[in-house]
């Protein structure tokens, strides 16, 4: 059907290209490119292993908006799926708007030197897109991303009004590693060690990092964890397009020796954004880090556990209270095996292989511009959820269990 470009070749990258390999009716030509080429090379030859489906490669700076503009002319694409990093954001849609290519990412921008991440950067591309003729699907991941579907799915089939809105990220993975990240390092500590934000009477009210936290069990045997509130990118568009919440907060597990090993990174100011001098040379303490820990793209093989992400909603129905959970769990060892991958990037791969093939079939986003995930229909992509590998549940919970996070 089309032709697309991905762009990025890390974890996440990896997923994106094996899935829409996958799924080679839709997408009939796929290249990815990305900084390293050799990493593409190495994927697009586990494609090949995998599946027989050729994809082709190529080297970019995306920070190069001319070039990037140029690639996507060369291969033909009518989509750029964005898994490279959120600095990438901009420059990438720019190339789409020159070159004439629909959009998709699965994180939305932040500048390199500030760790602030929001819409409203992508938002005022919207009249541009417009413009064009074109789309751009924003948070095409797992949170942001099914999380978002998860929530518009529940108000259309189960609330008049939604009211308060929990999102539950577990990562009950054990990676056998002292102390890693499940994705990239830069970003992860960029996010879990800014300021808590979470969204109650009509405005967002900070706290400090980290300084919120509870346990919660899991369903199906997935375990108990400590659960950490921070903010998280999908309340700012969730709480704009359901003017309806009243109260939305996200919350993360982070196992005692992450969070210790943090506490020293960041006590020892190695999880610094501005440059220092070393011998001479400028560093950021924090990319330098990134460069001695694990990859996470390597983390498959030895990740066992399970991961368990959903939205607990409360709202009301037909005049009276009622609760849901909508939850997702994905098993490391089973993604390995499917894909050579650990969980965290099959379950942020999968949802942009999915929003890529809604876009291109043209039951989402069916207008030009710019959009978020709830601003669709969510029944294809529930539907397609289920077929694709990231199968999930609904259960009706009491509202009192529901205050207190309370699932099974
Ligand atoms: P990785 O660091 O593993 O991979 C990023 C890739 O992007 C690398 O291949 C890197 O190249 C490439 N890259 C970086 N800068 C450029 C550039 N200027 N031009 C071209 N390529 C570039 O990250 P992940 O795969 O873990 O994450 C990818 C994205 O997914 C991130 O934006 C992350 O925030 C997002 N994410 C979203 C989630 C969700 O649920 N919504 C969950 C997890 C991640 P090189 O190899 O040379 O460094």
């Amino acid at each position: 059907m089309s032709a697309i470009l991905i762009i990025g070749a890390g974890g996440v990258g990896s997923v994106v290209a094996h899935k829409c390999a996958q799924v080679s009716e839709a997408f009939t030509k796929i290249t990815l490119a990305s900084r390293t080429e050799s990493k593409c090379v190495a994927i697009a030859s586990s494609v090949l292993d995998r599946y027989g489906v050729k994809i082709n490669t190529a080297q970019i700076d995306a920070d190069i908006v001319a070039d990037t503009a140029a690639l996507i002319k060369e291969t033909a694409a009518t989509l750029v799926i964005n898994v490279a990093l959120p600095y990438q954001d901009l420059s990438i849609m720019e190339a789409c708007l020159e070159s004439g290519a629909h959009y998709l990412d699965t994180a939305n921008y932040e500048p390199p030197n500030e760790a602030k991440f929001e819409y409203h950067w992508q938002w005022a591309y919207h009249d541009r897109f417009v413009a064009s003729g074109l789309k751009a699907l924003l948070g095409s991941g797992f949170d942001p991303g099914v999380t978002n579907v998860f929530t518009a799915w529940a108000l259309k089939h189960h609330f008049d009004e939604i009211h308060f809105l929990d999102i539950v990220d577990v990562n009950g993975g054990d990676h056998g590693q002292a102390f890693a990240t499940n994705f990239n390092p830069e970003i992860n500590i960029r996010e879990v060690t800014a300021p808590c934000r979470h969204w109650e009477d009509g405005a967002f009210q900070e706290s400090e990092a980290m300084s919120v936290n509870q346990r919660f069990e899991c369903p199906e045997g997935v375990g108990n964890y400590s659960i950490y509130r921070m903010y998280h990118e999908e309340m700012e568009s969730l709480t704009k397009h359901i003017p309806s919440i009243k109260r939305a907060q996200f919350w993360m597990s982070f196992s005692d020796n992450y969070i210790k090993h943090l506490e020293v990174l960041q006590n020892v100011g190695m999880t610094r954004i501005d440059a220092v001098d070393y011998q001479g040379q400028k560093i950021i303490p924090l990319q330098f880090l990134k460069a001695v820990l694990p990859d996470p793209g390597d983390l498959g093989k030895t990740t066992t556990g399970r991961t368990c992400i959903g939205c607990i909603i409360r709202g009301v129905k037909d005049g009276k209270e009622k609760a849901v959970y909508i939850y997702n769990i994905c098993d490391h060892e089973s993604c390995f095996e499917e894909l050579g991958s650990q969980g965290v990037s099959y379950t942020t791969g999968v949802p942009a292989m999915i929003g890529a093939k809604l876009l291109l079939e043209g039951s989402w986003t069916q207008k030009a511009g710019v959009w978020n995930m709830e601003q669709n229909d969510p029944d294809p992509f529930m539907d397609a959820l289920n077929k694709y590998g990231l199968p999930w549940t609904c259960v009706e919970l009491s509202v009192e269990d529901a205050k207190a996070l309370k699932v099974c």
